[in-house]
């Protein structure tokens, strides 16, 4: 047996040494788990969760979009997904005057869903090891480059074949840094309608400030509905699609969840970096996150206050707002988390370890490895600095500079040129017309100028001119940052969203000329030019030499750490993680209970409050206590609770089961203490946040009055001693 055939029977078989619910398990291995699961509730096989041939859970399970997770839960196609989910097709179709994100929004039949171009669902049809045959495709000696270039070609060659006479999707991915491959073959729909969103007072509540925290109230959820052709294929958006017939719907358990009880979620989790080297950590909890932090505090203060403002500058910047605000908070406690659990010590504890161990073993080339990995980091902070500024000041920061470079092909004559030649200059210039406009809908340019000057000396302070751009032209000509930027935002035509219009009406040399001197799109050139010649290329250096030793690394800790487990890290790859409904005790002193209800809503009220705002008639209910079947036995109405489930951003939207596979809850969040398990989980502190599937219910149907959905749902409730599943009927 090859070194690399007995690597991927490793993975297949380790799952079983892992530690209590740490774990992001490929559905594919689920067999090797099943026993674990079902000693500790699981009422179902392997097979009914994941099967190739059959209906099986895995069939309600839909990628939404590109980063976030839905769930099948009627059979015409309606799905669940978080409100922070849908934030931005809800935004999309929101204005002042009607204000989807502030009032909420449900059609009350199929006609008034509607369409959000760009938004797709994909369901995965299989996932299939291919390991021997993508790594027989690497010559013997291959260097690493060929080995890529083999290796890519299979993959395209496999996916192909899977995809031959199909409408579906393939691809090859790449697990555990390249010990393992899975091809993965998808369904994806293009025709996904909005069908409803709770007013932002409860699909949002608690804001900024209980993001990522617990307790938690917050009703984080909306409803789409999947269309496909009369064959029930992906079609493109178009008012003849019906309503897709899914292979498997979720039913909603009425039972409701009690403390102890086994759970799981299945999903799509994003990105987790268990395995990193403490080099990499001691980046990331010295200065990565940090610098990160400072620079998101520093544009949220402006943007927070402007929002508050107005309700003009509140509606354009709400999604955006979301995006930096929630990787802000998400940073800061995973700084405290990582800090907290030493993270940096033990993977430093780990590598001494690992170094005895394969002296022991007489693995020269192991613990070679090791010593290839710290010296390729040492090159690594500043690098990494200067990518994580430029990502910050530019890719994140103030948009103006980032929306000119989209117009750098218009702006020079060379790419004019170009353009001419494919004669493709006028559809160009009309795409970035349409762009413009769509940009400019949520754009300020006085409350983007203010985060410019915000970010601005911090950007300075850590700029290093060896892996920067030169600004020593902009500090002779202006006396300081806010000269220059008074002049960019005033004279750029970018920021003028009319003068931009009727340039691009026109367009012509002279336009062509006037673009190329903006002074917003040349500080844009200086941006982009230092960070393409000065840091990608060390960067990208870096990353593949970091990759290609971490390949052998991982695969000596699993050759001499057996008893540790081991399972690839979250790659937006469908995963299964399973735990229990449980609190926990985050830090010395302090308790969490795993549930919440709509007494602790009221308890946070605050009236004129845009965070804490609660609509009247959730008050209204609360006050006559007219919760219908939704409320728990002792007459409360549940809203949220914990589980011992390990996730990341990715598993948003996804559904919490029950041992049956019901659905008891829809994911969204983690606790604050929760935050560093991308990087390091530990079972004690760690808790996924979910809204309590009752809940969810409660408000579409007697706070929303869209209780003809929960017609198209199977709502069961499990008799006491029976053990017989009965359909429940909806009774209001
Ligand atoms: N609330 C998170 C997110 O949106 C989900 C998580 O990371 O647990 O990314």
């Amino acid at each position: 047996m090859s070194r690399h055939q007995k690597i991927a029977l490793f993975l297949l078989f380790s799952p079983v040494l892992s530690s209590a619910h740490e774990g992001m398990w490929l559905p594919t291995v689920l067999g090797s788990i099943q026993d674990r699961m079902q000693a500790e509730g699981l009422r179902l096989t392997a097979e009914d969760i994941y099967s190739v041939n059959n209906g099986s859970l895995k069939d309600a399970i839909v990628l939404f979009g590109g980063g976030c997770t839905a769930e099948v839960i009627s059979a015409e196609g309606l799905i669940l997904t978080n409100h922070h989910c849908g934030f931005g097709a809800i935004q999309e179709h929101s204005t002042v005057e009607r204000d989807l994100l502030k009032d909420g929004f449900w059609a009350m039949d199929r006609s008034q869903e509607l369409q959000n171009p760009g938004l797709s669902a994909t369901f995965i049809i299989r996932m299939e090891d291919v390991t021997e045959r993508m790594l027989g495709s690497v010559p013997a000696g291959a260097d690493e480059a060929a080995r890529q270039k083999a290796l890519t070609t299979r993959g395209q060659e496999l996916a192909r074949e899977a995809m031959s006479g199909t409408h579906h999707q393939a691809v090859v991915r790449a697990f555990n840094y390249g010990l393992q491959y899975i091809l993965i073959v998808s369904e994806v729909f293009r025709d996904v309608r909005l069908v409803g969103a709770p007013p932002g007072a409860i699909g949002n509540f608690g804001g900024d400030t209980d993001n990522w925290m617990w307790p938690r109230h917050t009703g984080d959820f909306s409803v789409f509905r999947i269309y496909a052709d009369g064959e029930g294929r992906p079609a493109e958006p178009s008012a003849s699609n019906v309503p897709f017939r899914p292979r498997h719907v979720l039913p909603i358990s009425m039972d409701g969840v009690r403390e102890g009880d086994f759970a799981m979620i299945f999903g799509f989790p994003g990105n987790t970096q268990r395995y990193l080297h403490s080099r990499a950590v001691e980046y990331i909890t010295g200065t990565g996150d940090p610098l990160r932090i400072r620079m998101r505090r520093a544009s949220l203060a402006v943007i927070d206050e402007a929002m508050l403002a107005s309700d003009r500058t509140r509606i354009q910047y709400a999604d955006k707002q979301k995006g930096i605000s929630n990787a802000y908070k998400k940073w800061i406690g995973e700084l405290r988390g990582l800090n907290e659990l030493r993270t940096v010590e033990r993977k430093r504890e780990l590598e001494a370890e690992y170094r005895v161990r394969a002296r022991a073993a007489g693995r020269s080339d192991l613990l070679a490895v090791l010593d290839s990995l710290e010296a390729t980091y040492a090159g690594f902070p500043a690098v990494a600095k200067a990518r994580d500024l430029h990502v910050e000041f530019h890719l994140v920061g103030a948009e103006l500079f980032r929306f000119a470079s989209g117009f750098q092909q218009l702006a020079s004559l060379e790419g004019r040129a170009a353009l001419e030649k494919e004669g493709k200059l006028q559809q160009e210039v009309d795409r970035l017309r349409a762009a413009a406009k769509a940009f400019h809908k949520d754009f300020d340019a006085a409350v983007d100028k203010r985060v410019l000057l915000a970010q601005y000396p911090i950007y300075r302070e850590h700029l290093d001119p060896t892996l920067g751009p030169d600004l020593s032209g902009l500090d002779k000509q202006f006396k300081d940052g806010r000269a220059w930027a008074d002049q960019v935002y005033a004279t750029s035509i970018f920021a003028d969203a009319d003068a931009l219009d009727a340039a691009l009406a026109g367009y012509s040399t002279k336009v062509m000329r006037r673009l190329a001197k903006d002074p917003a799109l040349a500080f844009a050139r200086t941006l982009n030019e230092a960070y393409t010649n000065k840091v990608k290329p060390r960067s990208d250096a870096l990353n593949q030499r970091v990759l290609v030793h971490m390949r052998t690394y991982v695969a000596g800790l699993m050759e001499l750490f057996p008893e540790r487990g081991h399972w690839p890290d979250a790659n937006s790859t469908l995963r299964l993680s399973f735990g229990k409904v449980e609190g926990s005790r985050p830090r010395d002193g302090m308790t969490y209970e795993p549930f919440t209800d709509l007494d602790g809503v009221m308890e946070k009220y605050r009236p004129g409050d845009a965070e804490f705002e609660v609509p009247g008639r959730l008050r209204e209910l609360h006050a006559t206590r007219d919760f219908g079947p939704y409320a728990n036995a002792d007459g409360t109405m549940p809203v949220c609770f914990t589980s011992s489930l390990h996730t990341t951003g990715g598993n948003s939207g996804s559904p919490v089961l029950n041992g049956r596979g019901e659905l008891i809850g829809i994911n969204f969040d983690r606790s604050w203490e929760s935050t560093m398990s991308d990087i390091q989980f530990d079972p004690a502190k760690c808790r996924n946040i979910s809204a309590d599937i009752r809940y969810v219910l409660f408000v579409i149907d007697k706070v929303c009055g869209a209780g003809h959905l929960l017609q198209e749902m199977k709502l069961v409730r499990q008799p006491a001693a029976s053990g017989f599943l009965i359909d429940l009927p909806i009774h209001r």
